[in-house]
């Protein structure tokens, strides 16, 4: 087999004070893995930047003048983490025989790639990396993205246990990731969808080397929202079984009305009356919520909005990936 060419793509946003010193990381890796011929010297770090408000993309600027081996590619503006990842795989693998995705603030351990070219080398097309610990996130960061994993498996949604964006992906493998078309975006979710073979490579998260996380709460809940309502519909079913047997409970609970109004034993019944009142404007207003947050996922999907722009790349212009966009 030929020497594989293999693109390492990493999205940043507001990374100034990390780049820095993870890029040398970056290139040292590909500097021994060329060593060892394990990838050809066509191989390359790509940058996405997306749409960073600080001097992220001048670092970037900086790092491709030093060294060729640097590349990068700016969005017009932040579109998330999941498009800037996607915007740099479309680039990439017009390039790249291989690719391996990984975030740039040094939390999932680069040495594992070493692993995943042997799985590649042996015919994965698929390899995804895997947290096998988590001690160096908080317990609030560790439980909440553990029931994360574990909600999205019962609801349907096909992922892999503990692992997120630190994947390798093969030229084939893109490809198929290129002929989803979705505008709302969950990576981890549409991958295991391409299908062909895979593994898992396991190891340890570290803590990030500098700056803030960009996951608070708040967005982690979005995102899950969002991972569980493009990948499943099953919430709609949950909501018309619930539906279904709150109907069934109130059909009986009128039979019971009736009867004790019949025996005359009748009271007031204000409390009970008012309870039912609210408990089917709550059920009401999150079934519809759900249902809502459907309908506008459709909304967003049927507008094929560009999932990303690209403003400016250091890559050669000959390449065309606006089909992807
Ligand atoms: N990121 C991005 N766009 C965003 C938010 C984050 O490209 O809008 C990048 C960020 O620079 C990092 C990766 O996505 O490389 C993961 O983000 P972060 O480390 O903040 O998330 P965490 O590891 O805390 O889940
Ligand atoms: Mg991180």
């Amino acid at each position: 087999m030929k020497v594989p060419i293999l693109y390492i793509v990493i999205p940043c946003y507001n990374e100034q004070e990390v780049l820095p010193i993870t890029s040398s990381l970056f290139l040292e890796k590909i500097q021994q893995l060329t060593a060892q011929n394990k990838i050809s010297e066509q191989s390359r770090v790509l940058f996405v930047n997306d749409g960073s408000k600080d001097n992220t993309w001048q670092v970037i600027l900086d790092l491709c003048k030093q060294n060729p081996i640097f590349q990068g590619i700016c969005l017009s503006r932040n579109k998330g983490h999941q498009n800037a990842l996607l915007a740099g795989l479309m680039a990439a693998r017009q390039y790249a025989d291989v690719t391996i995705s990984i975030d740039c603030d040094g939390q999932d351990d680069i040495n594992a790639m070493d692993k995943m070219l042997d799985e590649f080398a042996d015919g994965c097309d698929i390899v995804y990396g895997v947290r096998s610990k988590r001690e160096t996130d908080t317990w609030f960061k560790r439980t909440t993205a553990e029931g994360f994993y574990k909600v999205m498996k019962t609801l349907g949604a096909d992922i892999v246990f503990n692992h997120a964006d630190f994947r390798l992906m093969s030229r084939r493998a893109l490809d198929g990731l290129a002929q989803f078309h979705e505008v709302n975006l969950f990576l981890r979710g549409l991958v295991p969808m391409v299908g062909y073979r895979y593994s898992s490579v396991y190891y340890d998260r570290a803590e990030r080397i500098a700056g803030e996380s960009h996951y608070p709460l708040k967005k982690m809940l979005a995102f899950a929202f969002d991972g569980i309502t493009s990948l499943s519909v099953k919430p709609i079913r949950i909501i018309t079984t619930l539906g279904f047997f709150i109907s069934l409970l109130s059909i009986v609970g009128i039979v019971w009305v009736l009867v004790t109004n019949a025996l005359g034993l009748t009271v007031s019944g204000w409390t009970s009356m008012l309870c039912s009142v609210f408990f089917m404007g709550g059920v009401q207003l999150l079934s519809l919520g759900i249902i809502g947050e459907y309908i506008g996922k459709i909304y967003t999907e049927t507008k094929h909005r560009p999932r990303f722009i690209i403003q400016q790349t250091t890559l050669s212009e000959d390449v065309d990936i606006k089909d992807y966009e």
